[in-house]
């Protein structure tokens, strides 16, 4: 196996990479083992210093890294989508540097004992299988409150973003990190899954498909190591009768469009009350049509490639899968020709069950409109996914909209506006869109001993 480094907006290769060999991983897992201990033991105002050099690090190279991103994974770096990656891994590791010593402080218990408390203490070496569509960011909101904690990373990332997989490293080497402390392995899928396995290895936490997930987390779970599970999604937007049409259409159009549509929490269905359907779609349909595909270097550019050629497969197959069951095709639907994975920016409507658009996750620059009677039959579809990640509404009633946002089954719904992830608000998702929490003061918590101390 080597690894290869792709632009995918030409298919053009840019660099391959050997495999780290046995002997590295053997030895990458003993310094993890090794600095796991002397880590946890540094004050963590050592530990938070670190945080906050890295942060400058990422702010002083983001223009180098972006390009990285650009050129790896398509990310257009018009609009700086891709500098607003690394600017946001700034933010979570300074929110961390500030935060953490609030939420890592003892909690005083009453008990029998003169003194009893809950201790905050870490885990050892966390495992983080990340994937490609946010290189950076996926990888820093996992390991900045594991190395907060006390944790020490090793990072297994997608095989097709090899490039910033050790460029991430190279910034911990930068900022003097203690060797060991954070790790690149370029590994397959099936050695991380022996290292899954491996004793030394405490806590795995992975982003990406449903089917890695479900795989990594039945070997953590037969080796009884925590596991926490960050997958696909099926978002509903759903769209009242009394939404600002205007402002709904533009940010849904955003939320699914940004990174060629590859990211968990776009508007993946827009659930829309049939009195508003035509206004709403002819809107939507608009900035779907004015997106422009091409070179994600180039500022004109709206539109970025998919990342890979496989991704671009099985995202037009969904599409027309889709239409054969009968979902209308408004615009796009076909690969763009000539090079790079170019997809069509497309609108899909009239969608119901039974469909790929209706049941499974698009990870690609298709909008999918599903139009339903009135406000009971929205949450109906809302929560007919067997996905529950984010979730929006949208209405000119605040209060009706927190109701439905509250009945809505997923992890994070929004009242009028985009689901985003920030640093402050917990991330993640129910059903199989996974378990666990990042980011907030959840997020620290999820690799973490909760030590009880009782003393008479
Ligand atoms: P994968 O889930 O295959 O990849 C994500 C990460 O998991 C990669 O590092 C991958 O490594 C690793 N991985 C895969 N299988 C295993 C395994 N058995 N043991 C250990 N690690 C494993 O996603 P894809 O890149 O193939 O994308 C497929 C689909 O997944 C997308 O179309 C989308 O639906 C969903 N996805 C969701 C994401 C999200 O943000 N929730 C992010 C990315 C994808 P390697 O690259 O070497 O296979």
């Amino acid at each position: 196996m080597t690894l290869q480094s792709i632009d995918p907006a030409t298919g053009n290769v840019y660099a391959t990479f050997a495999p780290t060999s046995a002997t590295a991983l053997e030895q990458a897992l003993a310094s993890a083992e090794r600095t796991a201990i002397t880590w946890a033991a540094q004050p963590l105002t050592t530990r938070l210093a670190l945080l906050r050099a890295l942060a400058r690090r990422l702010r002083a190279e983001r223009t180098r890294l972006a390009r990285l991103i650009t050129d790896e994974m398509g990310k257009l770096s018009a609009e700086a989508e891709a500098e607003a990656e690394i600017d946001k891994c700034a933010l979570v590791c300074d929110y961390y540097a500030e935060h953490a010593a609030t939420q890592l402080a003892d909690i005083p218990l009453t008990s029998d004992a003169s003194r009893s408390l809950l201790a905050h203490q870490p885990l050892g070496v966390v495992l983080a299988v990340m994937p490609w569509n946010f290189p950076f960011w996926q990888v820093l909101r996992c390991a900045a409150p594991a190395l907060a904690a006390g944790n020490v990373v090793l990072l297994k990332h997608a095989s097709n973003v090899p490039r910033c997989a050790l460029a991430i490293a190279e910034l911990f080497t930068a900022v003097d990190a203690p060797e060991g402390v954070f790790q690149t392995l370029l590994i397959d899928a099936e050695t991380a899954e022996q290292v899954v396995a491996d004793p030394r290895v405490r806590a795995v936490s992975l982003t990406g498909s449903e089917r890695a997930g479900r795989r990594v987390a039945g070997i953590a779970g037969a080796n009884l190591k925590k596991s926490l599970l960050e997958l696909g999604g099926a978002d509903a937007c759903v769209i009242l009768e009394d939404a600002d049409l205007e402002r709904a259409a533009e940010t849904g159009a955003r939320s699914r469009f940004i990174n060629a549509g590859q990211s968990c929490i776009a508007a993946k269905r827009f659930i829309v009350v049939e009195a508003v359907a035509d206004d709403f779609v002819a809107r939507l349909q608009s900035r779907v049509e004015a997106l422009v595909p091409g070179d994600p270097r180039d500022p004109a550019t709206t539109l970025a490639p998919l990342a890979r050629a496989d991704l671009r497969e099985t995202l037009h197959q969904q599409v027309e899968q889709s239409r054969t069951a009968g979902a209308e095709l408004r615009c796009g639907g076909q690969p763009q020709p000539g090079p790079g994975w170019f997809y069509a920016p497309t609108l899909l409507d009239r969608v119901g069950p039974g469909m790929p658009a209706y049941d499974d996750e698009l990870f690609g620059p298709v909008a999918t409109v599903i139009r339903v009677a009135d406000e009971a039959a929205a949450l109906r579809v809302a929560n007919d996914s067997r996905f529950g990640l984010g979730g929006s509404v949208w209405s000119a009633d605040a209060a009706r909209g927190e109701r439905f946002a509250r009945a809505m089954a997923c992890g994070a719904a929004f009242v009028n506006g985009l689901v985003k992830s920030d640093p402050r608000l917990p991330f993640g998702g129910i059903k199989d869109s996974g378990y666990g929490r990042e980011l907030g003061a959840p997020g620290i918590a999820e690799f973490l001993n909760l030590k009880t101390l009782w003393i008479a």
